[in-house]
């Protein structure tokens, strides 16, 4: 078993998630009383997300390629950058590392096409949405285009992730919100929705029917780290 290395911390909520899922999935694969061989790195979210609304991306990318190295040094074999938004400072992690970084996207994007979905929602902070890295990556990986909320919906999105989800906070007028922003992905075409956040799976209500599949990025980079790692 290789020894997956998790750059986490952005936020913890999804990192706690990452680390339940892989540790799961990894019981499932090889029985007894087995879990991942695993390293995390854990940074303090508060500088994060405060560079990142400072349009700081270079410092962000000091950082994470910190964060990388030090994975490294640790002795993982391959490395997860536990979110999205971040995936926009990859140069300066596979800069910083010799090290494979799995990106968020190529998962996501397998798990698309397998269903045959060819134009999707993307739902997630207003980094991702607004920026073309995780689109375009979807786009040349995987052929798949997406579509993003309205400004309105856009800027929702953002402040529910930032203002709750981070916090571990989850209210009714924010999985309203949610379901509503798929429903009008839905109605502009979208064959599927896209958590592309790590914390939009906390949203996710038990026993709603939403009008679209949804494939959380979380679940689908922890599964393909234990996919690798397992080999
Ligand atoms: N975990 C998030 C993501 O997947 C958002 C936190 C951040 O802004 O880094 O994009």
């Amino acid at each position: 078993m290789q020894t997956i290395g998790l750059i986490g911390g952005i936020s913890w909520k999804s990192t706690a998630e990452y680390y339940r899922l892989i540790n799961q999935l990894v019981l499932e694969r090889l029985g007894g009383v087995h879990s991942a061989r695993l390293v995390l790195h854990s940074v303090d979210f508060d500088e994060i997300a405060r560079l990142q609304h400072a349009d700081e991306w270079d410092q962000l990318g000091e950082i994470m390629a910190a964060a990388a190295r030090s994975l490294e040094a640790a002795g993982a074999d391959f490395i997860l950058i536990c979110a999205n938004t971040m995936h926009l400072v990859l140069d300066a992690v596979e800069a910083a590392t010799r090290l494979p970084v799995l990106h968020i996207a190529d998962p996501t994007g397998a798990a698309l096409a397998v269903q045959g979905v060819t134009r999707t929602g993307l739902l997630g902070t207003a980094f991702t949405m607004d920026r073309p890295f995780l689109a375009e990556r979807l786009r040349a990986v995987s052929g798949i285009e997406c579509l993003v909320p309205d400004a309105h919906g856009r800027a929702d999105i953002h402040r529910i992730i930032f203002a709750e989800l981070v916090k571990d906070q989850v209210t009714p007028a924010a999985q309203a919100r949610f379901r509503a922003l798929i429903g009008e992905l839905a109605a502009a075409g979208a064959e599927a929705v896209i958590l592309g956040c790590t914390e939009l799976v906390l949203l996710v209500e038990p026993g709603v029917t939403y009008p679209v599949p949804l494939f959380d990025t979380t679940a689908l980079h922890a599964a393909a780290a234990v996919d690798r790692a397992l080999g």
